[in-house]
């Protein structure tokens, strides 16, 4: 593949507004996965450049049906002192449509946390708040080819890069998901390979997603490799990509979307 594009990364900051949003529609993808449409006037000038982006999702607490958001300073966003703080999580925005004012989150249904919780109830009227995307960390599509690596809660993110990489990209996905149920269709005009694992809930170091990404024969030229998930599992390919394989750290985004046994984990992975 021949292309004038530049691969260099690049990082757009964004106003940080929040927003409060309305459900439209509720679609159940998988038992492990439901899409929530939402809209809302806020929307109008929404923007997520990336499909690594995240925003801050505000969920009412339970009882409540407004969700609480903090107020926005001079100084970004700041708590009403003495009140207790704001539900929080981070979500990929998976589609923002400007025509239709629609803006799709998928969220994992893996069981305990109020988000999940939030997401396994939602019905069309109910409110949540979002902030953000603050920034976004554009890859170039015009790599040679795209090793893009996840467990669920990176499936949102996954394929929407899918669906935005074009024909002559060549894109190698390793996902690994609670078991077949959670398996849902891709969508490309890329090259694609994909290869589904299924979780062995013994497995907590990450060990087999490891495995099935060191088995893999990577195409010539040059690539881009996207990985977010558990930590533990995240961490233990990243150590494989950059020791074993000697990929360039500047070729590779990795971040943990979650922390077995902890809430609200965030890291971008690099040393
Ligand atoms: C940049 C970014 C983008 C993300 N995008 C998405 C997305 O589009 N869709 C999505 O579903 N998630 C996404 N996540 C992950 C999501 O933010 C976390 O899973 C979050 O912890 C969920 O909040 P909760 O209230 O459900 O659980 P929490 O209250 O945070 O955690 C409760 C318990 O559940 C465990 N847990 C948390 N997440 C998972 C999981 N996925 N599988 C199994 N156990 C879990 C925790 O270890 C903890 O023990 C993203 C995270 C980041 C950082």
């Amino acid at each position: 593949m021949t292309t004038n594009n530049s691969l260099a990364v690049q990082r757009v900051r964004h106003t940080l507004k929040l927003r409060h949003l309305q459900v439209r529609r509720v679609q159940q993808l998988s038992p492990h996965l439901v899409r929530i449409t939402f809209t809302g006037d806020d929307l109008a000038d929404f923007v997520s450049a990336s499909f690594d982006d995240h925003i801050k999702v505000f969920f009412p607490a339970p009882g409540e049906v407004a969700p609480r958001m903090p107020e926005l300073g001079p100084n970004g966003p700041t708590f009403v002192e003495g009140a207790a703080r704001p539900i929080a999580r981070d979500y990929t925005p998976r589609r923002f449509d400007p025509a239709s004012g629609e803006l799709d989150i998928e969220f994992v249904l893996h069981g305990e946390g109020p988000a999940t919780t939030w997401a396994a109830q939602a019905k069309p009227g109910q409110q949540l708040g979002i902030g953000g995307p603050r920034g976004s960390f554009v890859i170039p599509t015009g790599f040679h080819w795209h090793l893009l690596i996840g467990d669920d809660s990176a499936l949102p993110a996954i394929a929407r890069r899918l669906e935005e990489l074009p024909a002559e990209a060549n894109a190698l996905v390793v996902l690994e998901v609670a078991d077949e149920t959670a398996q849902i269709p891709l969508h490309s005009a890329a090259h694609l390979t994909v290869q589904w694992l299924h979780r062995d809930p013994a497995d907590t170091a990450g060990l087999n997603l490891t495995e099935a990404v060191r088995q893999l024969s990577l195409p010539v030229g040059e690539g881009y490799v996207w990985a977010a998930g558990e930590l533990a599992a995240i961490q233990s390919v990243r150590k494989h990509l950059v020791g074993e394989r000697g990929i360039d750290k500047s070729r590779i985004r990795a971040a943990s979307y979650w922390k077995r046994g902890a809430i609200a984990s965030h890291e971008n992975l690099d040393d």
